[in-house]
């Protein structure tokens, strides 16, 4: 009896397990793993290393590994909750983030748009992330031009690409090379589907997440990319 107990135990930990597995992207160094979370949270896998991007209370922790790189992409609750980045961190966890970040979290290594640094061997980008057109009121932008980052990552060869909270910027379309690429799409705040798939068409991403989506109709995103030379990853978010 106990012992088709722990049997059971066993089988549901490996079945949780794989569920959990989420995606692998096979890279010179071994997989990145890539786990979506929730909304704007993911997890990457790489090198033996944890990588939270926007951990927030939305997703749920239990059974992942903790924190050794925490990046941050803005000062919305959707993004930062030090709470969650406290529960994650162990000795020696690194924080980066803009500069509009660490004023709200001190620890953060502040990295602003345009500038990069390197994290045990990773080399981290920051992408400027904003809104050219939307916002509450005439004149003002929900994410201002220079207060978030989306993050350009090189992992074991592949250029991993997170947007954070943007619309179809310059520094976006100009992008090359990208392996991976993880675009919000959800209005008012960032941009329409359709904006985001005419993104890709320009910079084009071998793999696109949409992330960041509550309420699209991300079908809409993949069929304005059918016959494009780029796989769109359609995963659970929320
Ligand atoms: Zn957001």
């Amino acid at each position: 009896m106990i012992r088709n107990l722990l049997v059971l135990v066993l089988l549901a930990g490996a079945v949780w397990a794989q569920q959990r597995a989420g995606d692998t992207v096979k890279t010179s160094e071994g997989d990145l793993r890539i786990t979506p979370l929730n909304h704007a949270a993911l997890l990457l896998e790489f090198g033996g290393k944890a990588i939270y991007v926007d951990p927030t209370g939305q997703a749920k922790y239990d059974g992942l590994p903790k924190a050794d790189l925490v990046l941050l992409t803005d000062i919305h609750g959707d993004h930062l909750a030090p709470k969650i980045i406290a529960d994650l961190k162990k000795p020696g966890t690194a924080v980066i983030g803009p500069p509009a970040v660490k004023e709200k979290l001190p620890e953060t290594d502040a990295v602003a748009n345009g500038e990069s640094k390197t994290w045990e061997g990773i080399r981290i980008e920051a992408v400027a992330a904003y809104n050219i057109e939307r916002g509450p009121k005439p004149g003002v932008k929900y994410h201002e031009k220079g207060r978030g980052n989306g993050y350009l990552l090189a992992l074991g060869g592949k250029r991993v690409y997170i947007a954070g909270d943007t619309e179809c910027t310059p520094e976006m379309k100009a992008l090359k090379s990208i392996d991976v690429a993880f675009l919000p799409m959800n209005l008012p705040y960032t941009m329409p589907v359709e904006e985001a798939a005419a993104c890709v068409k320009v910079f084009q991403p071998k793999i696109v997440y949409p992330y960041h989506y509550r309420g699209s109709d991300l079908k809409a995103f993949e069929s304005a990319l059918k016959g494009q030379p780029v796989e769109v990853r359609l995963r659970e978010w929320y």
